[in-house]
């Protein structure tokens, strides 16, 4: 059995870790490099394995960075089957889709604007819908074998709808051994609104972990539900408007739940709530279709009959551009969710535009922020604010959230790590080096992985099991992987 890592090693996104096992290849996640333009560009064109040759893909979730390239996987000729939980594959069934959206208009204004006739999408919504056919869900808890002597089982990772946990048990024919294996994907936070906590795996001899959040404490997440209901009475006493920019996925339906509740205990006024994003719609559905992923809390509050996801509930949803224009006419306080998270696209502008000026007004921040992004000048405050080109005096209230985070910090990653056993070898990926070295040291003060090595791999590293299920790392390494993301990668 060895190990290969390709994307997410040493990085956050492209999420690509390659399993061989028993003859066979399995893929771990087929996730997108996300960032600059060409050289996200560049990285996601080439993989580092042949594709024909890859046996089946096991995927943890539905985010862009682990799911992204599956797409271009099929384009390229993959044919085999992809397991994942029944939400990730209805939430996929969206996201790749819009992905592939966004690839084709992305190519259409390179094509224009920079006049290279050359220029193509990674893929199209064509061969999304041809990778959406290779989906093969499998509920949690229920066994599925991706390869011959491997038996998978997916657990609640309690990171968005449809997370999984994996938990391998894989007869080595190799080394004549069993091995458990265990890979967090991400691991979410306690508490979260909506989703099931995660689950622990026990009894793993390798365990590999992601480590986004590895050198960081975040808020409690129950804090965040009393600042909103202040932030929300003081908007509403000034007759203004509450603007949420938000990810389509996930924190829509986080605020559309929070939002709810904080009604029913009479913290807040019912207040017309609008989500005003095709996406979120779409996603907010599916989130309707999987009560098996539903935390008590939520289940509860279906069960009085307020389910924040549907119109009964509260949620109104715009159909159109024309319904989307129309609220900037609507008359006193009101909620909008809208798209996108960063402000760079989309309605949210629209709106921004028509309520920035006016100190009635709050715009609530929710997500993180990249650097140049529109998202970025209202959380740094930047007076004014230019908006497609003109300039916006900001004077309505910004509030910024940070406990909102969909992945486990420090703590909850080590308490998850040192609790699953007395494992040989902990990998750490999905972070950035900072992040691991920090999260490696602590690790290892863990009474349960003092005698396991804690492995930080840089992309193309290949790792092999001993027949003490100890782990070496070879010689040999993965070129393609190693220069895709280029640099030098010396080790940690
Ligand atoms: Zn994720």
């Amino acid at each position: 059995m060895k190990l290969e890592f390709s994307g997410a090693a040493r990085n956050v996104t492209g999420s690509k870790h390659l399993l061989h096992v028993n003859g066979k290849k399995i893929l771990l996640e087929c996730g997108m490099f996300q960032g600059h333009r060409t050289e996200a560009l560049e990285a996601n064109m080439t993989f580092p394995f042949a594709v024909t040759e890859i046996d089946a893909v096991v995927l943890s979730h539905a985010h862009i960075d682990h799911s992204g390239s599956l797409p271009l996987l099929v384009k390229k000729g993959y044919r085999g089957p992809i397991y994942c939980t029944h939400a990730t594959r209805d939430l996929c069934s969206i996201m790749l889709k819009d992905s592939a959206y966004i690839q084709e208009k992305d190519a259409e204004w390179i094509k224009k604007k920079l006049k290279d006739p050359k220029a193509e999408p990674l893929y199209t919504i064509a061969d999304a819908e041809r990778a959406l056919t290779l989906f093969r869900s499998v509920g949690y808890k229920q066994e599925f074998s991706p390869a011959p002597g491997c038996k998978v089982t997916f657990h609640d990772a309690g990171h968005i709808l449809g997370s999984a946990l994996e938990e391998w048990e894989i007869e080595d024919q190799d080394i004549g051994k069993t091995v458990r294996f265990g890979f967090t994907g991400d691991l979410g936070r306690k508490s979260l609104p909506i989703l099931k906590d995660c689950e622990q795996l026990k009894n793993l001899d390798i365990l590999i972990t992601e480590s986004t959040y590895g050198n960081r404490l975040h808020d409690e997440i129950s804090d965040v539900a009393d600042k909103l209901a202040k932030e929300v009475n003081e908007a509403y006493k000034r007759g203004g408007k509450i603007i949420i920019p938000s990810f389509a996925v996930g924190r829509s339906q986080e605020l559309l739940y929070l939002l709810r509740e904080l009604e029913h205990d009479k913290k807040i006024k019912p207040l017309p709530i609008f989500l005003d994003s095709p996406l979120a719609s779409a996603a907010t559905e599916i989130f309707r279709l999987h009560p098996e992923c539903y935390d008590d809390e939520l289940k509860e509050m279906m069960d009085r009959g307020e389910d924040p996801f549907a119109p009964e509930g509260g949620v109104q949803f715009t159909e159109d551009v024309e319904q989307s224009k129309a609220l900037n006419n609507f008359p006193g306080s009101a909620v909008i969710i809208s798209a996108s998270g960063m402000c760079e696209a989309g309605r949210i502008r629209h709106h921004l535009i028509n309520t920035i000026s006016d100190p009635k007004n709050l715009i609530l921040v929710v997500g993180f922020m990249a650097e140049n992004t529109l998202g970025r000048k209202i959380v740094e405050k930047e007076n004014p604010i230019n908006i497609f080109g003109d300039p916006y005096e900001l004077k309505a209230e910004v509030q910024i959230y940070n406990a909102f985070s969909a992945h486990a910090d420090q703590r909850r990653l080590l308490r998850f790590a040192g609790s699953c056993g007395d494992p040989k070898a902990v990998f750490c990926v999905h972070g950035e080096d900072e992040a691991m070295v920090e999260f490696r040291k602590k690790l290892k003060t863990r009474k349960h992985l003092a005698k396991a090595d804690i492995f930080i791999p840089a992309p193309g590293d290949i790792f092999e099991i001993t027949k003490t299920k100890k782990w070496k790392k070879l010689d040999e390494v993965n070129e393609t992987s190693r220069s895709i993301l280029g640099g030098e990668w010396p080790e940690l």
